[in-house]
């Protein structure tokens, strides 16, 4: 079992300047990392970190070791440079890594970019966001529908950059000859649904350079409101060796676009207006800010109990108070 074909792209979207986005496809590792800060340093953070997964992924260890280490090491060297340079502070990106080995797919994860796995017609995320919104989805206080418009939905809660340790979440999947892997930035899963990422894949799973195209020109379609970045690969029961071998590490193309639009979305909102990086984007750039977003997940999921029990005390309360009324109107008429 090998790793058969691969494809990749990258688009800077409709509505930003620059692509922020960057994406490793070099059989066995697959890598997907979206960037923000001000000053180009978006760009920055998401090459090095692309960069570093690239030199570190033939460490020694187990799959999941070796993934685990190279975010980490990616994670030191955006840090590393955003302390060292004022115009790149506060930088910071995301990465999502693949790495087949064996019959198995080590995946490591920090931020809101994602890994889906399609086997036999059906999709199926494998990777969790580090998102406001995904932690309110997974405590039960946001539902799928609210999540889709929430004003909020781009608020990173885990970026690498905004501390010397990041915590990575690493898991490993099996894998079977036919199975498909995509990687992509939230430019394309915040665009599209998962049906539909599942029924361009599904169409058209012989081809998929042709899938990475059509996904990204359906992202466009649907709005491009933010850099959109596919990574695919096919698992071959094909012999390693056999395999076409890409290595990509670049940025498709810079397109004279207008500046990007304003995004105002966070300033509606109280408390949690720090959560805001340059440049429009938005993600969690320090551990301050990173507590205070987790604070707001807490306070979030504190306001909606209360409300639960608010819900429940007062048809309760007005019972008593009925009762009490008859109770008196009885006492009152029996005297
Ligand atoms: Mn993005």
């Amino acid at each position: 079992m090998s790793v058969g074909h691969v494809a990749g792209a990258t688009d800077t979207g409709r509505r930003r300047r620059r692509n922020e986005d960057a994406y490793v496809a070099q059989p066995p590792l697959f890598a997907v990392a979206d960037g923000v800060g001000g000053a180009q340093a978006g760009e920055v953070a998401s090459r090095l970190a692309a960069a570093a997964a690239l030199e570190e992924s033939s460490a020694g260890g187990s799959a999941e070791e070796r993934v685990a280490g190279l975010i980490q090491e990616a994670n030191r060297r955006v840090h590393r440079a955003a302390a060292q340079d004022s115009a790149r502070s506060g930088m910071g990106t995301t990465m999502t890594v693949a790495l087949v080995e064996d019959g198995t797919v080590a995946i490591g994860h920090v931020g809101d970019s994602r890994a889906y796995r399609l086997r036999d017609g059906a999709l199926e995320q494998l990777t969790e966001d580090h998102s406001l919104v995904g932690e309110l989805l997974r405590s039960g206080n946001l539902s799928p529908e609210e999540a889709r418009v929430h004003p909020q939905r781009n608020v990173v809660t885990r970026a690498l950059g905004s501390d010397p340790d990041v915590d990575v979440d690493t898991f490993t999947v099996d894998a079977r000859p036919g199975d498909v892997f995509l990687l992509c930035s939230d430019g394309l899963s915040s665009m599209l649904e998962d049906e539909e990422i599942q029924e361009t894949l599904e169409q058209q799973r012989s081809d998929l350079d042709g899938a990475v195209k059509t996904l990204i020109r359906q992202a466009l379609r649907a709005g491009g409101e933010d850099n959109i970045t596919v990574v695919c690969f096919e698992i071959s029961d094909a012999a390693p060796g056999e395999t076409t071998e890409r290595i990509e590490l670049e940025r498709t193309r810079e397109q004279a676009l207008p500046p990007d639009e304003d995004d105002d979305t966070l300033d509606e909102l109280d408390g949690i207006s720090t959560v805001r990086a340059p440049e429009g984007d938005t993600m969690v750039v320090s551990a301050e800010e990173l507590r205070a977003a987790q604070a707001q997940v807490q306070e979030t999921s504190r306001r909606r109990e209360r409300e639960e029990r608010r819900g429940v005390l007062a048809p309760a309360l007005l019972i008593v108070l009925v009762a009490l009324i008859v109770v008196l109107v009885v006492w009152g008429l029996t005297r």
